[in-house]
């Protein structure tokens, strides 16, 4: 972070900020220029991409990654599938934007699909936003509309970084510098059902919000049995289950949405996004039943892009191609094979894997996962550490097998050069050894 900071001080005071001055850098000068024009939210970005292809991504120096994240699961078919160039140049072609005044077949399909893959009976309805963080606003007014005055989120919980959304998350770092919040949330441990029976048992508690899988927690899955228990207890007390699916669905864990696996778990609302436009911008809410359809009125929400027929095409694109390519076999398949051949390795370091199907979390015995992941990308492939002791993978739902095998065979390689560095670094008398 200082080091950036620096570099892009010293472009600053030879540079002048204009235009002209910057093309005139060349290509190798945009880690100081991102500092230079770029908000410093993210911290300093680890490559600058510059293009992809199926499920490798090159940086502007030409270096080739495998692309194991997918941009946070995102990515569903990979880079530049030609499902989804055509989907989206036809589209582009023929009407690109109309607002909410107007409505688009692409639009209606796309809603129509979403309502048939998720199993929503009778008097269910979508509405479609652009990103995860938005439809878990929308899910949040939805709540609001019952006139219940609590709701309920999970501890590690992460449903985005809008103030309402960011009101359900539970992280106190990305919470505390921006309260006040809006009220009436409150956490629960996930897997404690007394504590979840006790929230629930006054019956004023609007909705309880929870991820399948806890994606940015570490790839943590809720156990079935509380899935299933978190179903009964809030359809007693006439409480909405909203499941943020934002990560787990479209495909990613082998299952169109992650609380399919479970049987007799099906949500009132459910929020989508991530994986849903194949990497073009998309959210979507899907109200499921008569209960939950007229809870917002018209005129009580609303988004200019919302169901945009560039965004609904891609998403119908990929659908479509999910379908068509039996990827969900696949995935269920290729992750399977990924977990087995992780715990072959046997390696001290290695604790287990979590998730489900391409939602993949490795856990290691030591807090070593972000030099890991460093260690990782130095070799060319793609992946994070959304906690110190969890690498995650979320690659495009078509890699192959062999693709991913040469991820795991090059782990216990990783894990040693990471391991060998920060024994040196406690015991600095080692490093003569090497
Ligand atoms: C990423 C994510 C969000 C937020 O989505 P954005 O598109 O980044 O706003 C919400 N919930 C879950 C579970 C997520 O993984």
């Amino acid at each position: 972070m200082s080091e950036r900071n620096a570099t892009a001080s010293e472009h600053n005071a030879t540079t002048p900020a204009t235009g002209a001055a910057h093309a005139a850098d060349g290509a190798d000068d945009y880690a100081a220029r991102y500092g230079e024009a770029l908000l410093p939210v993210f911290g300093a970005p680890q490559k600058v991409l510059a293009r992809g292809e199926g499920v490798h991504v090159w940086d502007t120096e030409g270096t080739q990654y495998l692309d194991l994240l997918a941009g946070i699961a995102v990515n569903t078919l990979g880079h530049a599938h030609p499902a989804l160039l055509a989907a989206l140049s036809k589209q582009a072609e023929t009407l690109g934007h109309v607002s909410n005044f107007f409505a688009s077949a692409p639009q209606i399909e796309l809603a129509e699909k979403l309502l048939e893959l998720s199993g929503a009976p009778a008097g269910s309805g979508v509405f479609f936003a652009n990103s995860g963080t938005e439809a878990n606003e929308a899910a949040f007014k939805i709540a609001r509309r019952t006139g219940r005055p609590r709701i309920l989120a999970l501890a590690n919980s992460f449903h985005g970084r809008t103030m309402g959304a960011l009101a359900l998350t539970s992280k106190e770092a990305y919470r505390a510098p921006f309260e006040p919040l809006p009220g009436g949330v409150e956490f629960l441990e996930a897997g404690d059902e007394q504590a979840l029976a006790d929230a629930l048992a006054p019956g004023d508690v609007a909705a309880v919000f929870a991820e399948p899988i806890q994606g940015e927690a570490g790839v943590r899955p809720l156990a079935p049995e509380y899935l299933r228990a978190l179903r009964r207890l809030t359809r007693e007390h006439g409480t909405l289950l909203i499941l943020d699916e934002v990560q787990t669905g479209i495909g990613r864990t082998g299952h169109w949405f992650a609380h399919q696996a479970v049987e007799g778990v099906q949500p009132d609302v459910m929020t989508l996004a991530k994986g849903l436009g194949g990497g073009f911008p998309i959210g979507a809410v899907i109200s499921m039943g008569p209960a939950v359809h007229d809870l917002l009125q018209p005129g009580q929400h609303g988004t200019t892009f919302g169901g945009n027929p560039l965004a609904a095409a891609a998403g119908l694109a990929v659908l479509g191609t999910l379908a068509e390519d039996d990827l969900l076999a696949h995935v269920r398949r290729v992750g399977a094979g990924f977990t087995r051949d992780v715990l072959a390795l046997d390696h001290p370091l290695v604790e287990g894997v979590r998730g489900a199907g391409l939602l993949l979390g490795v856990a290691l015995r030591a807090p070593l996962a972000k030099e890991v992941a460093a260690e990782a990308l130095a070799a060319g492939f793609i992946v994070n550490a959304p906690d110190p002791s969890t690498l995650r993978l979320a690659p495009p739902l078509i890699i192959t097998e062999a693709e991913l095998a040469t991820f795991t065979a090059a782990l216990p390689g990783l894990l040693e050069a990471v391991s060998a560095r920060a024994a040196a670094d406690a015991d600095p008398a080692l490093e003569g050894e090497h």
